[in-house]
């Protein structure tokens, strides 16, 4: 998968979390599916990639914190946690068990051992039905060597690929779940969109410099996301990321743009294309999601290439 396309579903991922308000992504677990992210499963399936591999990667990028949810076994060769529960002998291995139960007959004393399914069982010693009885343990009696013992071995099998283990080779699988950091979304945000469009300049054959230092007509320095360069050109570019204060991170942008002495481009969210359009800024880029902030910023990159030059927002 090329890396912009990478980018652009994690950006859309942050964007479900962070319009779905929840503070924790805890993983829903079925038998069909395994262990599912609600919210990160519709960007994944669109992208042709794993819930998980996304909110690792967001994870990694500071949005989310992954915390343990649940532990369970899993089948040790195909990973499913579809699987039948079974009971060995410590002493043979079998699986071929009987329950048994250690029995007082309560008016004669008589200890007995009944089968958990023997139906209408008699006293050992007086050979009347055991109805009254106390119960002073319960067994497993292997059918195969005859030992008899409290604790059995748990093993399972496999209902996906068939393979039977016990809990020696059983994969145990821990399942995370993620806090959503709130505070860190919108730099994350940000920060994927401004990678974006990076690569965008790059695959146009622009040089790229990050937060970098313009020095403008006034003599004061500006910080810009990025500056691309091409031929002698430079072009500055600002990202603003979805957020309530987005139209005043946009009017500090384009603050910059008078004095700024080459071309400024302000990427920003759709939500503020009315406000921008009172202003009659030409200069800035608006998108409803990150493939359109690629598009558009490809379409404006390229119009620079060909040599059109659309009148510069930055002059006068
Ligand atoms: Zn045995
Ligand atoms: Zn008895
Ligand atoms: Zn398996």
């Amino acid at each position: 998968m090329p890396r912009i396309e990478r980018l652009e579903a994690l950006y859309e991922a942050l964007a479900a979390i962070q319009r779905s308000g929840r503070e924790e992504l805890a993983p829903s677990l079925s038998l069909s599916a395994g262990a599912v992210y609600p919210e990160a499963l519709k960007v994944a399936a669109k992208y042709g990639l794993r819930d998980t591999d996304l909110l690792e990667e967001l994870a990694e990028l500071g949005a989310l914190e992954k915390l343990p949810h649940e532990s369970l076994v899993a089948c040790p060769k195909c990973g499913s946690i579809r699987l039948l529960s079974k009971l060995r002998c410590p002493n043979c291995g079998s699986e071929n068990l009987k329950k048994v139960s250690i029995v007082a007959h309560t008016t004669c004393g008589g200890i007995n051992t009944v089968d958990e399914d023997a139906r209408n069982p008699r006293c050992s010693k007086c050979g009347k039905p055991l109805t009254e009885v106390t119960v002073i343990g319960r067994l497993y009696q292997c059918l195969s060597c005859g030992a008899r013992f409290e604790t059995p071995l748990p093993a399972y099998k496999c209902a996906d690929c068939g393979h039977a283990f016990d809990y020696r080779e059983a994969r145990y699988a821990t399942v995370y779940k993620y806090r959503v950091k709130r505070e860190n979304l919108e730099s994350v945000a940000k920060k994927l969109l401004t990678e974006i469009a990076r690569e965008v300049a790059a695959a146009e054959g622009f040089k790229i410099e990050a937060a970098a230092q313009v020095r403008g007509a006034s003599g004061f320095q500006h910080t810009v996301d990025l500056t691309l360069t091409r031929g002698g050109e430079a072009i500055h570019v600002d990202v603003v990321a979805e957020t309530p204060r987005a139209m005043s991170e946009t009017l500090a942008s384009l603050a910059k743009t008078p004095d700024l002495q080459s071309k400024h481009i302000v990427l920003a969210p759709k939500s503020v294309e009315s406000g921008v359009q009172r202003l009659g800024r030409g200069n800035v880029v608006t998108y409803s999601d990150a493939r359109e902030l690629e598009e558009k910023l490809r379409q404006v990159l390229r119009g620079e290439k060909a040599g059109k030059r659309p009148a510069s927002a930055s002059s006068p």
